[in-house]
């Protein structure tokens, strides 16, 4: 069975380890560095950046997440989760883990639409999904190996850039797992390739 970690330093943690164990692969909340060894791909969840970030760096977690993203090991960034992973955040010259070639809008929706669902049609994954939008960000551009897997009101909502995956919404907050098994897929192809 696939070990996937959630980042349990902020935000919405149980209810991703919840849509793991829906999804046929083990949880783990991962609180310590080494943790991370014992998994096999990464939910960076949402919540709020900046707070997770200065949580990252009380418990020196950078550069060992980095380290993870580049050893191959898939990522996946949902809402906060993907502010932390792109390479640019519009007008701050703030950048997390800049894994992933991307640049995003934080609060993107504005204050009227603070939070709100749309059906959205997710490219390789589902159809009309159910995707949750709380004071959520969006990808403003995405680099040439970057794949766009669905936009609402043409705003970029999910990317891929191989073992990398982010979304604006919170797909763990429904009980349409399509999104995380998307994921867990991806980790049980990366397990394949990084063992052979
Ligand atoms: N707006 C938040 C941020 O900038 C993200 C919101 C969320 O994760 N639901 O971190």
């Amino acid at each position: 069975m696939m070990k996937i970690g959630v980042l349990g330093l902020q935000g919405a943690v149980r209810e991703h380890i919840r849509s793991v164990e829906a999804s046929g692969a083990e949880g783990i909340i991962v609180k310590k560095i080494a943790q991370l060894d014992e998994i096999d791909g990464l939910i960076i969840p949402g919540g709020e950046s900046t707070t997770m970030r200065r949580l990252i760096d009380k418990y020196d977690f950078l550069e060992p997440l980095k380290q993870f993203g580049k050893s191959g090991k898939p990522i996946f960034g949902t809402c906060a989760g993907m502010i932390l992973l792109a390479s640019e955040i519009n007008g701050s010259y703030d950048v997390h883990l800049g894994l992933m070639d991307m640049k995003v809008e934080r609060n993107a929706f504005g204050r009227q639409r603070e939070s709100f669902e749309a059906d959205l049609d997710i490219k390789g994954v589902a159809e009309a999904f159910n995707a949750v939008f709380i004071r959520a960000p969006y990808i403003l551009e995405v680099g040439a190996d970057t794949e766009v897997l669905a936009t609402y009101n043409d705003s970029i909502v999910a990317a891929q850039q191989g073992h990398l995956l982010a979304c604006a919404f919170h797909p763990e907050l429904t009980d349409d797992h399509r999104m995380t098994a998307h994921f867990v897929k991806m980790v049980e192809e990366s397990k394949k390739t990084l063992a052979s």
